[in-house]
């Protein structure tokens, strides 16, 4: 659905986006998660044709004809006009059809039906951020795009908001989201990409990034490399093998007790130095790659 090759974004000396390649398919849902100031909003704002990149280039849907709908900037409604007039203005400006149908269903589907001839002005915070990811989400584009959505919301507003988009979800479309947060991320996307100072550090399927299978950390007395081939013999309990100088790091298949390694360790001989067992969560991924240096922003 969207394809990133190398985007670069410079302000003045500073350094917003280093360098930047992704690509998103269609059907994900898409996090992009980062600390403040890492190059999220630049690289929405650039995707959205809104800015330029200084260099680098994207391509949406292989060139083919889509459809999509955003909220990167607080939206603009009219405070003394109805959730449902200010609806119909962005329809208008968009050109959907079968207007008050559509802006029927994504009151709906935001949660805001009943307040459908309220003026804006009387919202809450929650509210009027949900009426915004609903103008975002008016005619059921292909894509929808969306900055921090939950920002500035309490827990009940932002579980709101999460329902708003799941729902969306299970129409097959694409979403892209971009938080600091998170928990956020993690119950909502199928995919991330994390960011840091203008650099993408990781990316891929969450249910990678989340895999909670156990990690062993072994070291021995004797040859590291016959112990490693003897794992590398036993591939059906471990799914990852990796050697790093006199240490060994495997990731177990699921259902594999780290006793069974010791066992197979016991059975040919070896006296164990070390024998690390940890599972990592998504959160220790995240803190690890962003506190991983304390860089800060780059200059160019
Ligand atoms: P995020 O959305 O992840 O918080 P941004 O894309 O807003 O990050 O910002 C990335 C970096 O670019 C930050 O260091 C920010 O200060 C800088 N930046 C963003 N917009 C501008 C701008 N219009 N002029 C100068 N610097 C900017
Ligand atoms: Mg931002």
């Amino acid at each position: 659905m969207l394809k990133i090759n190398n985007l670069v974004k410079n302000y003045g000396r500073i350094c917003a986006l280093n360098s930047v390649s992704l690509q998103i398919n269609a059907g994900e849902v898409f996090g992009i998660l980062g600390p403040n100031g890492s190059g999220k909003t630049t690289l929405l704002s650039i995707i959205l044709d809104v800015i330029k990149p200084t260099s680098g280039s994207y391509t949406w849907n292989n060139g083919k004809k889509f459809s999509r709908g955003a909220l990167i900037e607080q939206p603009n409604f009219y405070p003394f006009m109805t959730l449902y007039q200010n609806l119909k203005i962005s329809a208008m400006i968009k050109g959907i059809d079968n207007i008050d149908n559509e802006i029927f269903k994504a009151l709906k589907n935001a949660d805001l039906y009943e307040f459908r001839y309220a003026h804006f002005s009387q919202l809450s915070l929650g509210m009027k951020q949900r009426l915004a990811i609903a103008s975002a989400m008016l005619g059921n584009p292909d894509v929808v795009i969306l900055d921090e959505p939950t920002n500035g919301l309490d827990p009940s507003g932002i579980v709101l908001v999460r329902n708003i988009i799941k729902n969306y979800v299970n129409d097959g479309k694409t979403i892209i989201i971009a938080s600091h947060m998170l928990s956020e991320v993690e119950k909502i996307c199928t995919d991330i990409a994390i960011m840091k100072n203008g650099n993408i550090i990781t990316n891929g399927k969450i249910k990678d990034l989340l895999d909670t299978s156990t990690i062993l950390k072994i070291s021995v007395n004797q040859d590291i490399t016959l112990l490693y081939n003897i794992l590398n013999d036993n591939r059906q309990l471990i799914k990852k093998l990796d050697i790093f100088g006199n240490e060994i790091t495997m990731r177990l298949d699921q259902g594999i007790e780290p006793s069974q390694i010791s066992q197979l360790l016991f059975n040919n001989g070896f006296t164990v130095n070390k024998f690390e067992v940890t599972k990592q969560t998504l959160e220790d991924v995240f803190l690890n790659l962003v506190n991983s240096n304390h860089e800060s922003q780059q200059i160019v």
